[in-house]
């Protein structure tokens, strides 16, 4: 049923042991618990809960639980996981991008051609994955009273907060974002921050919507104030923030503890130069259900997977690193952009605009050069 479509994500990415997801048959249904009902536990549960017990715990309440995110992505990928899923990704889109404009701290533009970048309505599409399973919301668990032996495993999706499994000093990016009603400008633009320290985000939807958001390791979030003195007729819908784990997974071990397993952003899946992380988090949910044999989870398995598909993550991360504590030199890492180049290019179609290498070293001598 999927033939053309597993063809063509073939050609995206480097999907090659995905080739049995479809024809999962568990002998013994296996009980299992996920805490976190965003976008790697949404997933999880709704494949999942074809063959197992599955039990999803989230800690918002049902009416106030809104993924905190700007729901931009690439349809190509969203397409073969809600095809997955049974849903209809067209449903969901919002907004189809068709350049991205990037404000650079010199006063340079740079204009990127999207290929598949969309912003989607990720509340609706993470509550329909949910409509046939059991979720107890307005709980928020906690690792020391989870009574984890009424589960074969118990799935720690709760992306940043990282609630089940032993904490690690990691990287994070404070952030936060409004939901705006009558805004004008119906085309993505980002303005990046001198040492890539972050950047500010306009992520259009539909009807005259649009997030605008910052993340910045300074807290200072540069376009915010001026968006809205430029923009006085917007109106303010919500106000949301948490901040982005942008540690590579590399350095997010453990990914389980007795029977825990964590998936997505609580294990550093998340691409750490843009703290993108709707993709890599299905991503590692696929790994984690192609790591099922005979009804259980083959935890060596699932951590060799997560690490190899991963691995470019580390030199990303080691970028971003560089440059916000000033010790980038475009010719002593000259190795690093282009391993990050080679690995996006081939990936081109997963990010939704054109990787170039040209554009690329000129954002980041603009980012460095100041
Ligand atoms: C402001 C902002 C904007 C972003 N924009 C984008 C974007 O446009 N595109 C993109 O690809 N990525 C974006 N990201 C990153 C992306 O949203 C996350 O990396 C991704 O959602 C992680 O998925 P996840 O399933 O691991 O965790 P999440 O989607 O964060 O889900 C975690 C869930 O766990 C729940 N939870 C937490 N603790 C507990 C607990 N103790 N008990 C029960 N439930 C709990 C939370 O309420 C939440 O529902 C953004 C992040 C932020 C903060």
């Amino acid at each position: 049923m999927y033939d053309i479509l597993r063809v063509d994500i073939h050609n995206i990415y480097i999907n090659s042991y995905n080739k049995h997801l479809y024809q999962f048959r568990y002998d013994i249904d296996m009980r299992i618990a996920i805490i976190g009902a965003g976008v790697a536990g949404s997933f999880l549960a709704s494949i999942l809960n074809r063959e197992h017990n599955v039990e999803v715990f989230e800690s918002s309440k049902r009416e106030e639980h809104f993924p905190v995110c700007a729901w931009g992505t690439s349809r190509y990928m969203l397409e073969y996981y809600s095809k997955l899923a049974d849903l209809n990704f067209d449903d969901y889109i919002l907004h189809i991008g068709k350049k991205i404009e990037m404000r650079l701290p010199t006063g340079e533009k740079e204009f990127l051609d999207c290929n598949g970048l969309v912003t989607y309505d990720k509340e609706r599409w993470e509550k329909d994955l949910l409509s046939k399973v059991r979720v107890n919301y307005g709980i928020r668990v906690s690792s020391d009273t989870f009574p984890l032996h009424r589960y074969d495993y118990v799935l720690d999706c709760t992306g940043f907060h990282r609630t089940m499994l032993p904490h690690v000093d990691d990287f994070i990016v404070p952030a936060y974002e409004y939901l705006l009603e009558n805004v004008k400008h119906d085309e993505f633009y980002i303005i990046g921050y001198k040492n890539a320290t972050g950047y500010f985000w306009y992520f259009p939807l539909n009807n005259n919507r649009a997030f605008v958001g910052a993340g910045d390791v300074k807290k200072v979030y540069h376009g915010m104030e001026e968006f809205f003195n430029e923009n006085k007729d917007v109106k303010i819908i919500r106000k949301i923030g948490r901040p982005i784990r942008i540690t590579p997974p590399t350095k997010m071990e453990p990914f389980s503890d007795r029977n825990i397993i964590g998936v997505g952003e609580s294990i550093g899946c998340v691409f750490p130069l843009l703290g993108e992380g709707i993709i890599p988090s299905l991503i590692c949910s696929e790994i984690l259900l192609n790591s099922i044999i005979s009804n259980k989870i083959d935890i060596a398995r699932y951590r060799n997977e997560v690490i190899k598909r991963f691995r470019y993550y580390d030199n990303v991360y080691r970028l971003v690193r560089l440059l916000i504590e000033n010790r980038f030199s475009k010719i002593k890492h000259v190795n690093i952009i282009y391993s990050i180049y080679r690995n996006m290019k081939r990936e081109e179609k997963r990010f939704g605009f054109e990787i170039n290498l040209n554009k690329l070293r000129r954002i980041l001598n603009s980012l460095h050069n100041i």
